[in-house]
């Protein structure tokens, strides 16, 4: 191959919770709808068919503990706090015992959202790219291993805005557990280390404004925060 015409920037990278490395960001998948409380909120019903995902491009990932400017294009800025899980190993139509053996760690994430335009593309049947894949959108906290974590279960999963709680609930009360979501998924992909899952976020979802500090957690793993700035 010929010389390349410019560089692209690196590709993010995620530091595990021990200080030990980093965890480069490939592909970012999130699962819409794993939440019966949630979806109610959104008005829509949960699919108990199977998950369904969309996807922001890595170059979305923005670090913990970081600011963020209000993005474009958006009216409704919304915060979902999320489970996140990265692949550690290559994973194809897997079971879902295999599928866990794949997780390799797990982190608080967040999933901003420009909720007029995903509600507006939603409402069109067109793809929710603009609402979702947004820069700076996809939040990582650091990364625990999942032999620490442990199972996944009724850790709880909450988020305030600026002190005030706003979302509280369990792991366990996600409609697809984190084994079938990656089992079901590696049905369509070739998972493999770099990739990185969104969990999906519990009902009390809501709009940001600059100067908002966002905080997170879930038990087992590093807590999680954001700060809004005014738009650029
Ligand atoms: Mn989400």
């Amino acid at each position: 191959m010929s010389q390349l015409l410019f560089d692209l920037p690196a590709l993010p990278a995620v530091p595990m919770s021990d200080g030990s490395a980093h965890y480069p960001v490939g592909r970012i998948f999130c699962v819409g709808r794993n939440y019966v409380d949630h979806a109610k909120e959104m008005g829509v019903e949960v699919d108990r068919e199977a998950p369904f995902y969309f996807t922001k491009t890595p170059w979305a990932a923005q670090p913990n503990e970081s600011v963020l400017a209000y993005p474009p294009g958006t009216e409704n800025f919304h915060y979902e706090m999320e489970l996140g899980l990265a692949i550690g190993a290559p994973v194809f139509r897997a079971s879902k015992d295999q599928a866990r053996a794949a997780i390799h760690s797990y982190c608080c994430a967040l999933d901003m959202t420009r909720r007029d335009l995903q509600l507006a593309e939603r409402a069109k049947q067109r793809p929710w790219d603009l609402g979702k894949d947004v820069e700076g959108s996809a939040v990582f906290a650091p990364l625990t291993p999942a032999q620490s974590m442990g199972d996944i279960g009724a850790q709880r999963i909450h988020l305030a805005l600026n002190g005030n709680l706003k979302q509280d609930a369990r792991l366990s009360d996600m409609v697809w557990n984190v084994d079938e979501i990656v089992s079901h998924l590696s049905h369509f992909y070739h998972l493999r280390p770099g990739d990185l899952i969104l969990t999906g976020t519990p009902a009390g979802v809501g709009p940001v404004v600059p100067g908002d500090k966002i905080t997170g957690g879930i038990e087992g793993l590093d807590p999680i925060a954001l700060t809004i700035s005014e738009a650029e």
